[in-house]
C-alpha cells in the first residue's frame, strides 16, 4: 500500500500557550478551528507542507488538538501523559483495502472497520502496541466534490474568525448565536493596561496592530422570538469599513436564514447598549434611501440612560455612536425605554453593569433551572475573562472591574453559559477558576 504523511497530531493543554510557540515564535499560519463534537475536540491545523493546504492541495500539517470537555480523549491523554505528540496520520488511497491488508497480517487495530473522520474523510486507528508505541491513524481523504459545506465555508472566513450558527438548548428556550461578520480594533486598546508581551500570547494582530473581533447577535426563541443586539448592519461607507477593517462576507441576514428565521420573525429587539457594533443592525435603508427599523414587526427595547447618552454624545464617546442606528426607531414609535433592571419577556431580564458605558447592561436568560448570560462588552471575548483584562474603551473601568468580578463569581458557582459577543472564534463557554486563575471552557453547541 502507498501511504503518505498527512498530518501530525499534537495534544495541547493550553491553546494560548501553544499558539505563542507555533504561531508567534515559529510564525506559522493557523487555520480556523474545526470542532469534532463527538470527540470533544477542537482541532487547529497548521500547514507545514510545500506548498500544501494553503494552495488548495493536500499537504502536510501539524494538528493542534485541544480538549473541549473533561470527557475528551485528549483531556485524558494530557492528564495521563502531559501535552505532546499524540498521533501520526498516514493518507492512503483505499482505506478499506489498507485495513484488510493489515488484518490479514494480524496487525492489532483500534478500528476494525473504517469510520467517518473530519472534513468528510474516512479513518481507522492502528493500535499503538502494533505500531511500536506511536498511535497511527490511517485516512482516506474525501473526494473533492464531497467535502462538506461547513469546511468549505470555514476556508472563506477571515483568519481566526469563526461564523457558524451555533444552537444551544436552555430549558424551554433555544439560543442561537448568529454572526454579523468581523471588524478590527487596536489591540492595545482592547486590552487596556495589560502589557503587549502578555496579551500578544493570546491574540494575533494584523500589520496595523489590530485584532479581529466578531459581532455575534443572540436569538432567544421561546413562545416569542427575541434578538439581542444586531451587529453593525450595512449602512456604513467603504471609508468606515476601511477604518475598522469591517468584513461582512458572513452577515446577519445570512446567519438568520441559516437559523431558519427572517427579519419578520423577530418580536423583540433588545439592546445591551447603543454602540455601532451592537445597534448598527437595528435599522436599514429602504429602496428610497430612508433609514427604517430593520425588523418590521419588532418592538425595540433599550435602557433610558443609554439612550440619553447616545443622543447627547461627548468627545470621548462620539465615535462609538451612529444616530442612524437608533433615532429612526424613536421616530417610528417602536422604541421602548426602560429605567431599571426588569424582565423584558418571561425568562429574559436585563441587569445593569455600567463600566463600558454608564448604562451598559447584560442580559440574563433563565429556563428549566439553567441560566445563560449575554454579557456584551462586560467581557467581550474569552480573553477578557480575567478581572484585569479591561478595554481602554471603557468609560468607567473600575465599574467594569466590580461588575465583572461579581458576575464571574456567580457564573462559576451557577455554571452560567456565557455568550461572548466579540470573540472571533468562540460563541459561548463556561467560566472556571483554578488556583485563582479564571478561564473559559468552550461550549460549542450544535
Ligand atoms: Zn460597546
Ligand atoms: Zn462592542
Amino acid at each position: 500500500m502507498k501511504a503518505v504523511l498527512d498530518h501530525i497530531g499534537i495534544a495541547v493543554k493550553d491553546l494560548g500557550v501553544a499558539l505563542a510557540f507555533y504561531r508567534d515564535a515559529l510564525g506559522l499560519e493557523i487555520e480556523a478551528p474545526e470542532d469534532v463534537a463527538s470527540q470533544h475536540v477542537r482541532a487547529h491545523f497548521v500547514p507545514v507542507g510545500d506548498p500544501g493546504r494553503a494552495a488548495g492541495i493536500p499537504g502536510v500539517s501539524l494538528e493542534l488538538l485541544e480538549a473541549t470537555s473533561p470527557e475528551s480523549p485528549i483531556a485524558k491523554y494530557v492528564e495521563k501523559k502531559g501535552p505532546g505528540l499524540h498521533h501520526i496520520t498516514l493518507r492512503v488511497d483505499d482505506i478499506h483495502a489498507a485495513v484488510a491488508q493489515l488484518k490479514a497480517r494480524g496487525v492489532r487495530l483500534i478500528d476494525e472497520q473504517p469510520r467517518p473522520g473530519a472534513e468528510g474523510s474516512t479513518i481507522a486507528f492502528v493500535h499503538p502496541a502494533a505500531s511500536h508505541g506511536v498511535l497511527i491513524e490511517l485516512k482516506q481523504a474525501a473526494p473533492a466534490d464531497r467535502v462538506p459545506e461547513l469546511s468549505r465555508q470555514q476556508r472563506t472566513e477571515p483568519p481566526h474568525g469563526e461564523s457558524r450558527v451555533r444552537r444551544y438548548a436552555l430549558g424551554n428556550f433555544e439560543l442561537i448565536s448568529l454572526c454579523d461578520g468581523f471588524f478590527r480594533l487596536d489591540a492595545g486598546s482592547m486590552f487596556g493596561t495589560v502589557p503587549k508581551p502578555v496579551w500578544e500570547k493570546k491574540v494575533q494582530t494584523d500589520d496595523r496592530n489590530r485584532v479581529t473581533l466578531a459581532m455575534r447577535p443572540l436569538i432567544v426563541r421561546g413562545a416569542r422570538t427575541m434578538i439581542i443586539d444586531a451587529g453593525l448592519g450595512d449602512k456604513e461607507s467603504s471609508e468606515f469599513h476601511e477604518t475598522y477593517g469591517v468584513e461582512r462576507r458572513r452577515n446577519l441576514d445570512q446567519t438568520l436564514a441559516e437559523a431558519g428565521l427572517s427579519v419578520e420573525d423577530i418580536d423583540i429587539v433588545l439592546a445591551s447598549h447603543l454602540h455601532f457594533d451592537h445597534a448598527g443592525g437595528f435599522t436599514a435603508r429602504d429602496a428610497a434611501g430612508r433609514v427604517r427599523p430593520r425588523f418590521p414587526r419588532a418592538q425595540y427595547v433599550a435602557r433610558r440612560g443609554e439612550w440619553e447618552d447616545a443622543t447627547h454624545p461627548h468627545e470621548r464617546n462620539r465615535a462609538s455612536y451612529l444616530p442612524d442606528s437608533y433615532v429612526p426607531l424613536a421616530d417610528a414609535g417602536v422604541l421602548q425605554l426602560v429605567d431599571d433592571d426588569r424582565t423584558i419577556m418571561p425568562g429574559v431580564r436585563v441587569r445593569h453593569t455600567g463600566g463600558h458605558t454608564m448604562h451598559h447592561q447584560m442580559i440574563l436568560i433563565e429556563s428549566g433551572g439553567k441560566t445563560a448570560a449575554y454579557v456584551a462588552d462586560l467581557m467581550p471575548t474569552a480573553a477578557h475573562a480575567p478581572d484585569a483584562w479591561i478595554m481602554a474603551y471603557d468609560l468607567y473601568p473600575m465599574d467594569t472591574l466590580a461588575a465583572k468580578s461579581a458576575f464571574s463569581r456567580e457564573a462559576v458557582e451557577r455554571e452560567i453559559l456565557v455568550f461572548f459577543d466579540h470573540d472571533p472564534a468562540l460563541a459561548a463557554g463556561h467560566l472556571v477558576e483554578h488556583d485563582g486563575k479564571r478561564r473559559v471552557v468552550p461550549a460549542l453547541g450544535d
